[in-house]
């Protein structure tokens, strides 16, 4: 594992998040959760990195002793987090130990076992089989913590998002005609470091036709005078929170269709961001957005859902998307993204984060809304 290790909050809040997460497995049915490194792990307990070949895992649950399974070469960062903070046991191995088999002792007798949905078929396989199990996933139970921001975590989002407000606010220095994109995204990244982001995580500009393609990154192509150009964006912080948030700029005049289509846009995003509040499900917040852009004929120029959940991690729930009956509560941090498209044209998306407060939502990102023209 290629752990960096932060761990932003006191002992007694990864104290409590490890006691919730038991108490949540126990109400499950579970015995045991293992948690592999990936966001769950960094929510736990500030461990972060990647899952690799040596196991690195926390085994935790009802009457066990959170303990942290891992390579004795890895175990001084480990130790640098709350797993020393707390002092957690922990069970080190070097090559040629069975690490499997380690995590297998640490539960023994368990009859119903999770594991985090980040750890690869490479562990649990082998965990199965040493347990003689059949593995569930844990992501009901570990979802429940994660999903719920405390205010603290609020803080560190609220961080996030006024650091890549001010990248934003900077795009009209570095984009402009005869440019590339990939020029362009260069000094986006240096500026998402520069304004107070630990790493980048994604810089997408989409210019022109490329905009069309939601899931366009950055290419060679020469930016144009009146292109529309997207540029989606973000970076952590260093407590670990993601920042997220697109624009959408025109180089220059923009076509009046693109022009009108965008502020349909705008309309339909603060309509998503208007129906936030804690009772109401999530797909009515996508509808909400969806609504707005059907009255204009646009819905069919809408390709993806309206929003995702964001944290330690970019992407999680709650996913903001038609048929999603999760009601939403207090503490909630999602995004609110909606975006239209036209192959081979044009793009748009204008997306904001926000937290969901006791009477609507918070909104994280302020940068002005409607087309920039630069
Ligand atoms: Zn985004
Ligand atoms: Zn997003
Ligand atoms: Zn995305």
């Amino acid at each position: 594992m290629d752990a960096v290790s932060t761990t932003p909050f006191s002992a007694s809040v990864y104290a409590a998040r490890l006691d919730r997460a038991s108490a949540l497995a126990a109400g499950a049915g579970l015995d045991a959760i293992i948690v592999g490194p990936g966001p769950d792990l960094q929510y736990l307990v500030g461990v972060e990195g990647d899952t690799i070949e040596r196991l690195t895992a926390l085994v935790l649950g009802p009457g066990i002793a959170p303990t942290v399974v891992v390579p004795r070469m890895e175990l001084a960062k480990v130790r640098s987090t709350a797993v020393g903070g707390l002092g957690l046991a922990v069970s080190d191995w070097v090559d040629g130990d069975d690490a499997h088999t380690l995590v297998a002792d640490v539960i023994a007798g368990a009859t119903r076992v999770g594991v985090s949905d980040a750890l690869p078929a490479l562990h649990v396989i082998p965990l199965a089989d040493r347990l003689g199990l059949r593995l569930e996933l844990a992501t009901p139970v570990l979802r429940e913590g994660r999903m719920i921001k405390d205010s603290d975590e609020i803080a560190e989002l609220r961080r996030a998002g006024s650091a890549i407000d001010a990248v934003h606010r900077r795009v009209p220095e570095w984009l402009r005609a005869g440019r590339t994109e990939r020029e362009v995204a260069a000094d986006i990244a240096e500026a998402i470091v520069a304004e107070g982001h630990r790493t980048v995580e994604f810089v997408i500009v989409g210019s022109g036709p490329n905009g069309a393609d939601p899931h366009h990154e950055v290419s060679d192509r020469m930016i144009e005078d009146g292109d529309v150009v997207v540029v989606d964006i973000g970076g952590a912080v260093p407590s670990g929170y993601n920042s997220d948030s697109t624009r959408t700029y025109v180089v220059g005049t923009p076509d009046p269709k693109a022009a009108e289509g965008i502020a349909v846009l705008v309309r339909a995003q603060q309509a998503a961001v208007d129906a936030v509040r804690p009772g109401v499900t999530a797909e009515q917040v996508d509808a909400a957005a969806r609504t707005v852009l059907a009255d204009a004929g646009l819905d069919d120029a809408f390709l993806h859902r309206t929003g995702h959940g964001i944290g330690v991690s970019v992407h999680e729930e709650p996913y903001i998307a038609p048929g999603n009956d999760l009601v939403l509560r207090e503490g909630m941090a999602f995004s609110i993204e909606p975006g239209i498209y036209f192959a081979g044209e044009w793009g748009s998306r204008i997306e904001d984060i926000v937290v969901v407060t006791a009477d609507g939502c918070e909104r994280l990102n302020t940068a002005p809304h409607g087309l920039t023209a630069v």
